[in-house]
Order: C-alpha cells, then sequence, then structure tokens
C-alpha cells in the first residue's frame, strides 16, 4: 500500500437516537431541524440537543440524524472525565456500552448507550479496492501540523456505499495532534 493522503474530520460529542427515544426525549409531535449536512452521505446534524446526566456532572450532546436502530452516545475521554463516567472504546453500541441519563424537553431515560468511538476511516467500496483496504482493517495514520508530528495507530477501516473517504478523529485526539479545518493525514498499513 502506498502512503494515501486523506481528509480528517475531528467529530465532537454527539448523539444518534432511535426513533422511539427521540418520541420519548422530546415528544411524538417533536420535529427537529436540518443545521447542516456532513460529510457522510445522507447523515446531518439536528438543532436538538440532548442532556447527558452522570454522577458528577452534566453535558449536552447534539443529535445527529437519521435516525438508528439503536441509540448511541459518542463521547471524547474529557467529555466522560466531566461527567464522571467511564466508557468504553469501541466503533458501535453494544452490551458494554455504559449506562447514562439522557434527557431532552419532555423526559428522562437510561440507556446503556456511551461510547469513546475509536478512530476510524470511513470508505466506500470503489475507494477501499483502490487502495485494497478490507472491513476492520488497521492503518497508521501520520499528521503533521504546526504544533508537530504524531501518529496515530489502530484507525478502523470501515466501508459502505454512502461513505466518502474521510478519517473521524474526537475532540481530544484532535485538539492533541493541532488540527485545523484543512488538516490532512497520511494512511499507511500499520506495522
Ligand atoms: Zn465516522
Amino acid at each position: 500500500m502506498d502512503n494515501i493522503s486523506v481528509e480528517i474530520e475531528v467529530s465532537a460529542r454527539h448523539i444518534h437516537l432511535s426513533r422511539d427515544d427521540y418520541n420519548f426525549l422530546f415528544g411524538e409531535d417533536s420535529d427537529f431541524k436540518i443545521v447542516k449536512q456532513l460529510s457522510q452521505e445522507g447523515e446531518f446534524a439536528t438543532d436538538k440537543k440532548v442532556k447527558v446526566i452522570g454522577p458528577e456532572g452534566s453535558i449536552e450532546a447534539r443529535f445527529l440524524g437519521p435516525f438508528r436502530k439503536k441509540t448511541q452516545l459518542e463521547l471524547s475521554t474529557t467529555d466522560c472525565f466531566e461527567i464522571g463516567i467511564s466508557a468504553p472504546y469501541a466503533i458501535e453500541v453494544s452490551e458494554e456500552a455504559a449506562e447514562i441519563k439522557l434527557a431532552g424537553k419532555e423526559a428522562e431515560i437510561r440507556r446503556n448507550c456511551a461510547i469513546i468511538a475509536r478512530r476510524h476511516l470511513h470508505c466506500n467500496p470503489k475507494e477501499a479496492k483502490k487502495h485494497n483496504f478490507t472491513p476492520g482493517q488497521l492503518l497508521d495514520l501520520t499528521i503533521k501540523t504546526e504544533r508537530g508530528g504524531v501518529i496515530y495507530s489502530d484507525v478502523v477501516v470501515r466501508i459502505a456505499d454512502h461513505y466518502r473517504m474521510r478519517v473521524h478523529l474526537d475532540t481530544d485526539e484532535g485538539n492533541a495532534a493541532g488540527i485545523t479545518e484543512q488538516s490532512k493525514g497520511i494512511l499507511t498499513l500499520e506495522k
């Protein structure tokens, strides 16, 4: 595999909601507004925020659509410290996700849905074929910014038809690397 240049996006904390949980939190008749289309086709940020309540504090997480089968809250390590929870590193929500209280305008619910997203690469099958990426493959990402250089290992390859090639880091990872809007990285096979 050659060195492959890739755009990097930093994902702030956010929540994906099931339709049922959305209805619980905001009410059956509640509508959300789309405030921004995201780089991954069909995915968007909304005007709705959910209050995330832990034993030591609370923060807000923006609801990103469309609806998912399962509610999934993606936090950074710093977010977890702030509210006093410990969440597992994961690609998606599972039984191991941390329990958390969520509050909307209408109600509060408790869900096992909090994870710290593992850094990952989105790409579609055509891009994957071009670069010989396979699902679940682990890559090294080298980033050089004004702050200096870092290498993040274990970037997980995720492939789906509606994906566009982007690396997603969380805010802790992005800040540690000195990422700006235009930052790019170089992907190489993990050694
Ligand atoms: Zn992503």
